[in-house]
């Protein structure tokens, strides 16, 4: 079996801003300023290849400064790129945080909404080459149920984070998952989309164990809910027939404890860890995969950053063993 994942997804050039208070219509004001990469895709990419496994990331990028960060990083981190070339400008993200940490974001798609279904089927026999396909909702739906349709024709499992919440995901997409990895707001809004179930996103991580496995059953009945919790961990629930390795049908895995200085980019950090670990060691059950994935995604928040909080494997084990 190969030890590769292939992730599809976006890349942004965050332009970050911190402020005392976030800017009012007409006002100027200065803050101090950094940039890196981000967008959901990347992260993942990195956390990926990071964390040990082959990894190949499909996207789109702009001929400027951006795609050329894009290219450079790819191979500082060794990840094979496959880009489709766009006449838009590369993806960005402007981001203003406040002292209190609250943010104010503006997102430019530019090349990542170019990423387009036909691109993505030349991708078709590096998809197939895979363990396990990854993709989440900031590029076009399209784009995803192409890479989704490919991996099962081939029978790559597809693992589908369904971020940013507000994304509506046909349920033509949802039935190419194996595997889908909300956060408490994200597992909500599809909750709301796809079983028509009003639940505060605030009651999830309280929620009793058998409650909350039964609402992910009628979100996905063929497949494994993942519902990430922040500083909880993670509860998975897995359909009767797949446990994947698991003894049990349902069961949380606690958080790592860590001193988190900037939790942006944790679920990607989690996401991409998943992905390597499960591609690299697929004999093993699945909660090891949850405990490597809470394990690294907590060691993101201790560094700030997107892509460039991602830890090396060699970090994850000298810290947790
Ligand atoms: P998102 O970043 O998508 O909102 P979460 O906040 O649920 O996702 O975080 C994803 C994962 O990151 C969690 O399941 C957990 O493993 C890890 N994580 C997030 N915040 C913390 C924290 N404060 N301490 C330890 N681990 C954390």
């Amino acid at each position: 079996m190969s030890a590769r994942v292939v992730v599809v997804g976006s890349f942004n050039v965050d332009h970050v801003w911190t402020v005392a208070d976030l800017p009012r219509p007409g006002e100027t004001l200065s803050g101090h300023y950094h940039t890196g990469p981000g967008g959901k895709g990347f992260n993942q990419a990195t956390a990926v290849a990071r964390a040990g496994a082959a990894a190949s990331f499909v996207c789109a990028l702009g001929d400027d400064l951006g795609g050329q960060l894009a290219r450079a990083l790819a191979v500082a981190d060794d990840i094979d790129l496959h880009d489709l070339p766009s006449e838009a400008p590369t993806g960005t993200a402007g981001i203003y945080v406040d002292e209190s940490g609250r943010n104010s974001i503006v997102i430019g798609p530019g090349a990542n909404a170019d990423l387009s279904a036909e691109f993505v089927a030349t991708q078709a026999d590096l998809i197939a080459s895979a363990n396990v396909l990854l993709a989440q909702l900031e590029s076009p739906l399209p784009a995803i149920e192409a890479a989704f349709a490919a991996a099962r024709a081939a029978s790559v499992y597809t693992v589908l984070n369904p971020a940013p919440a507000d994304a509506a995901i046909p349920a033509s997409l949802l039935a190419l998952a194996d595997v889908i990895t909300p956060n408490e707001t994200e597992f909500c809004a599809q909750l709301e989309q796809h079983a028509g179930e009003r639940v505060d996103a605030r009651s999830v991580g309280s929620m009793d164990d058998a409650a909350l496995h039964a609402l992910c059953r009628r979100l996905l009945p063929h497949g494994t809910v993942v519902v990430t919790l922040g500083a909880a961990g993670c509860f998975v629930s897995h359909a009767e027939t797949v446990l994947r390795g698991d003894a049990r049908e349902h069961y949380r895995v606690p958080a790592a404890r860590v001193r988190p200085v900037d939790t942006t980019g944790a679920g990607d950090a989690f996401n991409g860890a998943l992905a390597a670990s499960w591609t690299r060691r697929p004999v093993q059950a699945f909660a090891d995969h949850l405990h490597y994935a809470n394990r690294y995604a907590a060691l993101s928040t201790e560094r700030a950053g997107a892509a460039a909080a991602m830890p090396h494997d060699a970090e994850v084990r000298a810290r947790f063993g």
